[in-house]
């Protein structure tokens, strides 16, 4: 039994008015710990426990570090996760709640990183969030999923961070013979490292991230999914945190179901009846989900918009 669970793949009848297209869900959403990342973090728990693992370490104060803390105290192996401070309250809550071994350090993801890798023993296995083969295995078994409902949509929307959806998502659809479906990648405005990359033609890392989707903060996507845009037809979109918030607000009017600004992001094309869906009749939104936010955090950020 993996750690994951098939998720329902729904048809929304609100995005698709919103959209003006048929608007299809795969509710990533609903998985334990909150997000599609346990679908490769389980899967590579699982393969680093079978090669004698006796401890997993993670420096993701999101949701990669919450999947990991789920899969371990369901495989009954120890785990640590360094996070930075700004770690969201409800983060350390949830890893609390986990019983995961929590270390606080330093003032960005980066300084957690290096502790993390620092206190890295011959048994532990280091997780990365997003750029590891065995992510994107794990990650594709969501589309194995939809080709096995008999759905074929005419494009896949998902939210870019670092990629390994991205990976995980091309590498299920090749998987099952969908290779010229195209893929939709959005970002927010502040952390569109993969539209900058498509733009330039050569991998570029950000300086920093100034959007509030922090689960999209990768300063630099994995060198595959940079390789994808190259093999396969993947339009890069990028929205702004205001669009992503009022996003995550509507949907939660209407699916009741909280996500992160990160999968805000993706739905958002729906709500503001993006021009590129106008090609598309049928449209898959990998509700990629994400649980270190609360309503009212999101709420506080739209008044901050003004
Ligand atoms: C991690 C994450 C993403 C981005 O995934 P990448 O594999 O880093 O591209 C998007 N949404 C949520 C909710 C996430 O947790």
């Amino acid at each position: 039994m993996p750690l994951h669970i098939a998720t329902p793949l729904l048809k929304s009848l609100a995005l698709s008015a919103a959209g003006r297209c048929s608007a299809w869900l795969k509710l990533e959403a609903l998985q334990p710990p909150g997000s599609f990342k346990i679908r490769g973090i389980g899967a590579a728990c699982e393969e680093y426990g079978r090669r004698g693992a006796r401890r997993l370490v993670s420096s993701s104060g999101g949701n990669a570090g919450l999947a990991v803390a789920y899969a371990g105290r369901r495989l009954g192996l120890p785990v640590t996760v360094v996070v930075p401070q700004t770690t969201s309250r409800k983060a350390q809550d949830l890893l609390r709640l986990e019983r995961a071994e929590i270390v606080v350090h330093g003032d960005s993801w980066h300084e957690a990183n290096l502790l993390a890798l620092s206190i890295l023993e011959e048994s532990d296995a280091f997780l990365h969030p997003f750029d590891d083969p065995l992510l994107w295995h794990g990650h594709a078994t969501m589309i194995d999923e939809v080709a096995g409902s008999g759905l074929r949509p005419d494009a896949i929307v998902l939210s870019v961070g670092g990629g390994g959806l991205l990976c995980g998502v091309l590498e299920g659809l090749h998987r099952n013979g969908l290779g010229d479906l195209p893929v939709i990648a959005v970002e927010t405005a502040g952390a569109a490292s993969f539209n900058r990359s498509m733009c330039a033609g050569r991998l570029v890392e950000l300086d920093r991230i100034t959007s509030i989707a922090t689960s999209l903060g990768a300063k630099r996507i994995c060198d595959r999914a940079f390789q994808w845009s190259r093999e396969h037809a993947i339009h890069s979109l990028v929205v702004s945190d205001r669009a992503a918030l009022d996003a995550c607000e509507r949907f939660l009017g209407d699916h009741r179901l909280l996500v992160e600004p990160a999968c805000g992001a993706s739905l958002a094309l729906a709500y503001a009846a993006s021009p590129v869906l106008e090609s598309f009749a049928k449209v898959l939104f990998i509700v990629c989900g994400g649980a270190t936010t609360t309503i009212d955090q999101i709420r506080d950020w739209l008044a901050q918009q003004g």
